[in-house]
C-alpha cells in the first residue's frame, strides 16, 4: 500500500495541539494481525457498490474521484444515512425531513460518554465532542472554532443550532441534567438567542424556508470544568435591503408574518394593523412557513429578559416600517390625506410633519446657511427607503446587543470557547450586486482559511518532515481574494475611490475604472456587449456575474442627516436611544460615518479571520442534495457541483494519504514511554524538537500490542532477575 493510492485509514481523533516531531509512516511496518475491527479497513479495498452505504469515511472510498465520492454519498443518503466523515471534515446531507430521534438528549449523551466517539456512527455530534474534549487540550486548553459551510439551504443553521443544543446539554451542570428544568438558566438563554435572531434576521427565500440574512459567528464560553457559563455573539451585514425591498417571489424578514398571524386584537390595535390591511412591503403572506411563530419569539424575548414595555417599543417600531412601505409619493396622491405616513409617524412617534418634511425635502448646507430643496418623485422614495432599512438595521444591532448583556458571562467567569460559524453560503443569482459580492468574498475568506489550514499546511508539513510526499494539487484562491479585497488595485479599492470621489455619474467612472486597472487580472472579464453592465468574477465556486449599477450607492450607503436627527426625537425611548447611541458611536471612532460598507466588512471579517486562526478549526460542508429542498432527494448533477465547488475530493486525497493521528511527543511517552530503551527516542528533550510523531490507526493498535508485548518481557525479566 502506497500513501499515493489513496490509501484507507479512518481518522480518529487528533490528540490536541502541538504536533509531534519524527513519525512512523504506514508504509514502514508490517500490517499487524487484523483483528476485528480492522475487517472495515480490508472491506474498505474493495470496490463493493452494494457495501457502498456502509463507508463512514469517504476516505476509505477507492479509488477516491468525484464519481465514486458521489456514488458512495448517493447510497448512503438512499439508506438513510446523512453524515459522513471525510477525512478531516464531516458531510452533512440535508435530508428536508424531521429525523426522529436522530438528536434526542439519548443520543447526545450516547456520544458524550462513549470512550471514542469517533467509533460511533458519523453524526455531527462527533465533531461536536471532539471539539469539545479538544478545549481541554493535552498540554494547555485550546479554543475551538465549528465552521460550518455550504450553499443556500444546505443545512448551516440547522447544524449550528444542533451544535449549541448538544453544549447546551452536555455542557450543562449537573443539576440542570437531572432536573431538566433550565428555564432561566444560562443553556436556556444562549438557545433563546436563536429564535429571535432568526424571526429578524432569517426570511422565506426561492432557495430556502429560513434563510439566513445575516452571518453569525456565536462563541460558546466554557468554565474551568468546561461547563457552559455564557456565550457572545458577532453578526455580520444584514441583508437589510430586504425590509423594503424583496426579490420576486420570496418574503420580509420572518418576523413580520409572525406579527401579523400571532398578534392578539389588543395588539393589532395597537399596532394600527388591522386584518385584512394591505402592505406593500409583506408579500407573499398566504405562504406559511414553519418558521412564522411569534408566540416562541416573544416566548424567547421574555426569557432574555426584554419586558413587555419593550416589547412594545419593538413592535411598534416594526410596524411604523410596514406603514412607511405603503407610503406613494405618485403626484397623484391626495396630500390632504397623508394616512400611512401618519401612522407610520405616530408608531414612530414623532410629529407627522416633521417626517413629511425629511422624506420630501432636502437640507443642503452652503456654508454657514442651508437651503431647502424639495425631492423628486425617486428621491422622496429613495428617503423612505433609507429610513426603513436603517431603522430595521440599527433595531437588529440592538438587539444583538442586549442578547449579548444577557448572555455573555464575566471574563473572569470563563477561560475557552468553543465558537460556531455560520454565514450565507455562496449566492449566484441572474442578477447580483454588492451583498452577494460581500457574500460571496466571505465564502472565499472561509475557502482561503480551509486550504490553508489544511490543503496547504498539511502538505508543508510533510514535506518539511522529509516525508516521500506528493503533492495533492489544489485550488488556491489567493488570486480572487487579491482581486476583491487587495490593498493596491482591486474591486473594493476601486470601489471605495469611487465612493469617496461622490461624482454623478458614479456607474460608467466605476465600470471604466475596473476595465483599466483590472484588464490583467485573470480572475475578472466583461461581457462588453451586454445590456446591463456588469463583471464576472471567477471564484473558486463558480463564475458570478456582478451588476455595475447602484454598486457604488451601496457601498456609500448614506443616510441623509435629517433623518437621522428626526429619529433622535422620538418619543419611542427604544427609537430614540438608538439612534443617538449611533450618533456617538459615528464620533468616537474617527470619521466612522464615511466608513464604506466594504470596508466594514472587510474589517469585521479580518477580526473573525484573526480569532478563527487561533483557534483549531474543525469542518463541516452541508450539502443540498436537491434545489426544490424535496425530502430525500438526491440530484447528482446539483450534489457533484457543490462538492467540486467545495475541494471535497482534494480534501480526501490528503486526508487519506496522510498521517491524519498526531499525538503531542509528551502524551507519546508517557503512552509508550515503555519501550522506550529499546528505540532511538531517549528522552522528550532529545526528539521533541526534532521529530513529529504521525501514526495511522493500525499502527497505534500496532504499537500497543507492542508495547504488551514489552512489558511482558520486562516482567519477565525482572523475575529472572530476582530469582538468579
Ligand atoms: P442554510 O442555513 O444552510 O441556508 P438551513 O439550516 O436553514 O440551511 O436548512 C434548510 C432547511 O433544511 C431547514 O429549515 C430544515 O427544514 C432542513 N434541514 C436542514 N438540516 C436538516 C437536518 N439535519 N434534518 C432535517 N432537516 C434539516
Ligand atoms: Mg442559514
Amino acid at each position: 500500500m502506497s500513501s499515493a493510492d489513496g490509501g484507507r485509514v479512518r481518522p480518529g481523533f487528533r490528540h490536541g495541539g502541538g504536533t509531534v516531531k519524527g513519525f512512523v509512516h504506514k508504509d514502514q511496518f508490517p500490517r499487524p494481525n487484523l483483528n476485528d475491527s480492522l475487517e472495515g479497513e480490508i472491506q474498505a479495498f474493495l470496490t463493493d457498490e452494494d457495501q457502498l452505504h456502509t463507508y463512514d469515511d469517504l476516505t476509505k472510498v477507492n479509488p477516491v474521484t468525484p464519481t465514486t465520492v458521489l456514488k458512495c454519498l448517493q447510497a448512503r443518503y438512499n439508506a438513510r444515512v446523512f453524515y459522513t466523515h471525510a477525512g478531516c471534515t464531516l458531510v452533512a446531507l440535508n435530508p428536508f425531513q424531521p429525523i426522529p430521534d436522530l438528536y434526542s438528549v439519548d443520543v447526545m449523551k450516547e456520544y458524550h460518554c462513549a470512550p471514542q466517539p469517533q467509533e460511533l456512527k458519523p453524526h455531527i455530534f462527533i465533531v461536536a465532542e471532539e471539539a469539545y474534549r479538544n478545549v481541554q487540550g493535552q498540554l494547555e486548553p485550546v479554543n475551538q472554532s465549528l465552521v460550518v459551510s455550504g450553499e443556500s439551504g444546505a443545512g448551516k443553521t440547522w447544524t449550528s443550532r444542533c451544535l449549541m443544543k448538544y453544549y447546551a446539554t452536555v455542557a450543562a451542570s449537573s443539576s440542570v441534567v437531572k432536573s431538566q428544568d433550565i428555564v432561566g438558566r444560562i443553556e436556556r438563554r444562549v438557545l433563546d438567542s436563536n429564535p429571535i435572531m432568526e424571526a429578524f434576521g432569517n426570511a422565506c427565500t426561492l432557495r430556502n424556508n429560513n434563510s439566513s440574512r445575516f452571518g453569525k459567528y456565536i462563541q460558546l464560553q466554557l468554565d474551568r470544568s468546561q461547563l457552559l457559563v455564557g456565550a457572545s455573539v458577532q453578526t455580520y451585514l444584514l441583508e437589510k435591503t430586504r425590509v423594503a425591498c424583496q426579490p420576486a417571489n420570496e418574503r420580509n424578514f420572518h418576523i413580520y408574518y409572525q406579527m401579523i398571524k400571532g398578534a392578539t386584537d389588543e395588539q393589532r390595535k395597537d399596532w394600527k394593523m388591522p386584518c385584512g390591511q394591505h402592505f406593500v412591503w409583506l408579500p407573499n403572506a398566504e405562504k406559511t412557513v414553519e418558521e412564522d411563530c411569534f408566540h416562541e419569539t416573544v416566548e424567547a424575548m421574555v426569557h432574555l429578559g426584554i419586558n413587555a414595555e419593550r416589547q412594545r417599543e419593538i413592535f411598534r417600531i416594526l410596524a411604523g416600517i410596514l406603514q412607511l412601505g405603503n407610503v406613494n409619493f405618485s403626484p397623484s396622491t391626495d396630500e390632504s390625506q397623508p394616512y400611512f405616513l401618519q401612522r407610520a409617524a405616530e408608531l414612530f412617534s414623532i410629529p407627522t410633519e416633521e417626517l413629511q418634511l425629511a422624506l420630501r425635502v432636502r437640507t443642503l448646507k452652503a456654508g454657514k446657511q442651508s437651503v431647502l430643496k424639495p425631492c423628486s418623485q425617486t428621491e422622496c422614495s429613495m428617503r423612505r427607503d433609507c429610513l426603513a432599512k436603517v431603522i430595521y438595521a440599527q433595531l437588529f444591532e440592538w438587539l444583538v446587543a442586549f442578547i449579548n448583556n444577557s448572555i455573555c458571562a464575566d471574563k473572569s467567569m470563563w477561560c475557552n470557547f468553543i465558537g460556531i460559524l455560520d454565514v450565507y453560503g455562496f449566492e449566484c443569482f441572474q442578477l447580483n450586486n454588492l451583498e452577494q459580492l460581500c457574500i460571496n468574498y466571505a465564502n472565499e475568506k472561509l475557502q482561503q482559511h480551509f486550504v490553508a489550514h489544511y490543503l496547504r499546511a498539511q502538505q508543508e508539513e510533510y514535506v518539511s518532515e522529509g516525508l516521500q510526499w506528493s503533492f495533492v494539487k489544489y485550488q488556491d484562491n489567493q488570486s480572487c481574494l487579491d482581486l476583491i479585497e487587495g490593498s493596491t488595485v482591486s474591486v473594493f479599492s476601486l470601489l471605495n475611490e469611487e465612493s469617496r470621489l461622490n461624482r454623478a455619474s458614479d456607474c460608467k467612472m466605476f465600470r471604466v475604472r475596473l476595465e483599466k486597472e483590472l484588464c490583467d487580472n485573470v480572475n475578472i472579464s466583461w461581457d462588453k456587449f451586454s445590456k446591463v453592465p456588469h463583471f464576472t468574477v471567477a471564484h473558486y465556486a463558480g463564475k458570478v456575474n456582478y451588476q455595475i449599477q447602484g454598486m457604488v450607492e451601496k457601498n456609500k450607503d448614506p443616510v441623509p442627516p435629517e433623518l437621522n436627527s428626526l429619529l433622535q426625537k422620538s418619543d419611542n425611548s427604544l427609537l430614540h436611544q438608538i439612534f443617538t447611541d449611533k450618533e456617538t458611536d459615528n464620533m468616537t471612532s474617527k470619521g466612522l460615518s464615511k466608513v464604506t460598507v466594504v470596508s466594514k466588512f472587510k474589517n469585521s471579517l479580518e477580526s473573525l479571520m484573526k480569532i478563527l486562526h487561533t483557534t483549531t478549526p474543525h469542518y463541516t460542508r452541508c450539502i443540498k442534495p436537491n434545489h426544490d429542498c424535496k425530502p430525500l432527494t438526491f440530484k447528482k448533477e446539483e450534489v457533484i457541483m457543490q462538492l467540486e465547488a467545495c475541494g471535497i475530493v482534494e480534501t480526501i486525497h490528503i486526508s487519506a494519504a496522510g498521517f491524519p493521528i498526531r499525538i503531542p511527543f509528551t502524551s507519546f511517552l508517557q503512552r509508550y514511554g515503555l519501550i522506550a530503551k529499546y528505540s532511538n527516542f531517549q528522552s522528550e528533550s532529545d526528539c521533541a524538537s526534532k521529530y513529529t510523531l504521525s501514526l495511522c490507526p493500525f499502527m497505534d493498535k500496532f504499537v500497543l500490542t507492542l508495547l504488551a508485548f514489552v512489558s511482558q518481557l520486562d516482567l519477565l525479566e525482572d523475575q529472572r532477575n530476582k530469582i538468579l
